[in-house]
């Protein structure tokens, strides 16, 4: 027991370490114990075993300050490296190389419409990564992991996939194939688990946090007292079936009518406008959607009003369910997120007006970059908070 919880002193207090010098370009030993509140030997210690092992570098000071100088500590941007893999949409391979500091490295996009199974994608990821590794000049990388975004749940049982958006992936052992393949701690996970990891990653302070993420489906993650809800098969906070969607619409997934996620999806919302090519890919559907949407028009109107008062509708039950201090909007639909806002808005101030007063902080995240560049951020975020280098 008393083992146990000095290993978990040390793994905390290297994580503060670690964190107070994660997004500084480098701090001196007493700086950093400043910032982190530890003491001087704690940090000094602990720095010493992350410098024997090349994550900690020294930089020196600038000529200019006065006196004895002394070393400043720099995270080794350059070796520490993650592997980002971006499954979510149909057809589609997104691969990345992004350090600690979620500076993306490379970024490479394919089309894998001639792959057949999870087991020759896999194949196809790893030909990737070589021809990557090839061609970086830095020599002694370490990859910390790799991380993955699928459209699905991970089931902690048995270690498939399961309710995917892609059938492709429909019960295949893809953390098994790519252990195997790379050699290195996999990672993986839908995309609201990755974004409520990623916020609560960059906002420690707020310890609980609901991610709505709307993009091939609807997907929500949820981090309540500091940790990530999963439930007892990992299936938590599924919240696509929720019977709040058009009554007249029957789910492809689970037969029934009216679940709220064959409206908020990808695929649910371009079908508002039934002149798009169906058989155009998801993504090139997607912004002839956006095109359309802008267009100001009573169609549009009423498409955009009801899709603001749907996400109120689901935010409402979210943050009435778990009173978070911040609730986040992601994925494909925060591009058109500042449309909805105001019929969103009408709903929280109907339903959830005493979060609203208490100062919840809403906000959308990631908006300003292209969607997959959030999706590589993230699972870097999401790699950086299960890496515990020393224990
Ligand atoms: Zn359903």
């Amino acid at each position: 027991m008393l083992i146990n919880d000095l290993l978990d002193i040390k793994a905390k207090n290297t994580k503060l370490i670690l964190n107070t010098l994660r997004f500084q370009p480098s701090l001196t030993k007493k700086e950093i114990a400043d910032l982190s509140s530890l003491s001087f030997a704690t940090v000094s210690n602990l720095s010493n075993e992350l410098k024997a092992m090349d994550i900690f570098v020294d930089t020196k000071l600038e000529e200019k300050r006065v006196g004895r100088n002394p070393n400043s500590l720099a995270l080794n941007q350059a070796q520490y490296l993650t592997v980002a893999l971006d499954l979510q949409l149909e057809n589609t391979l997104g691969f990345a190389i992004v350090n600690l500091q979620d500076t993306i490295l490379h970024q490479e996009s394919f089309d894998i419409s001639s792959l057949n199974t999870p087991e020759e994608i896999v194949v196809f990821a790893k030909k990737v990564f070589d021809e990557f590794l090839l061609s970086y000049p830095v020599e002694n990388t370490r990859f910390i992991g790799i991380g993955v975004a699928v459209p699905a749940v991970f089931d902690a049982n048995d270690g498939n996939l399961v309710l995917s958006s892609v059938p492709i992936y429909e019960n295949a052992p893809l953390k098994d194939l790519l252990s195997q393949a790379f050699s290195m701690p996999v990672y993986v996970d839908n995309i609201a688990n990755i974004c409520a990891l990623s916020a609560y990653t960059k906002h420690q302070d707020a310890k609980n946090i609901v991610c709505m993420d709307i993009s091939q489906g609807v997907g929500v993650g949820i981090i309540a007292n500091g940790n990530l809800i999963r439930g007892k098969n990992g299936y938590a906070t599924e919240v696509a079936h929720v019977p709040i969607g058009d009554p007249a619409l029957q789910c492809r997934y689970c037969g029934c009518y009216g679940c709220v996620e064959t409206e908020l999806s990808l695929t649910g919302m371009t079908r508002y406008f039934p002149e798009i090519p169906n058989e155009l890919p998801l993504l090139e559907r997607w912004n002839l959607f956006v095109e359309k949407i802008s267009e100001s028009n009573e169609k549009t109107e009423h498409i955009i009003k009801r899709l603001g008062t749907l996400t109120g509708q689901l935010g409402t039950i979210l943050i009435n369910m778990f009173d978070p201090e911040a609730f986040y909007i992601s994925g494909y639909i925060s591009s058109i997120f500042d449309k909805l806002e105001p019929y969103f808005y009408k709903e929280l101030e109907a339903r959830c007006k005493m979060s609203l007063n208490r100062g919840l902080k809403i906000d959308t995240i990631w908006h300003e970059l292209p969607s997959n560049e959030q999706v590589y951020k993230g699972l870097c975020d999401a790699l950086y908070d299960l890496w515990y280098p020393l224990n």
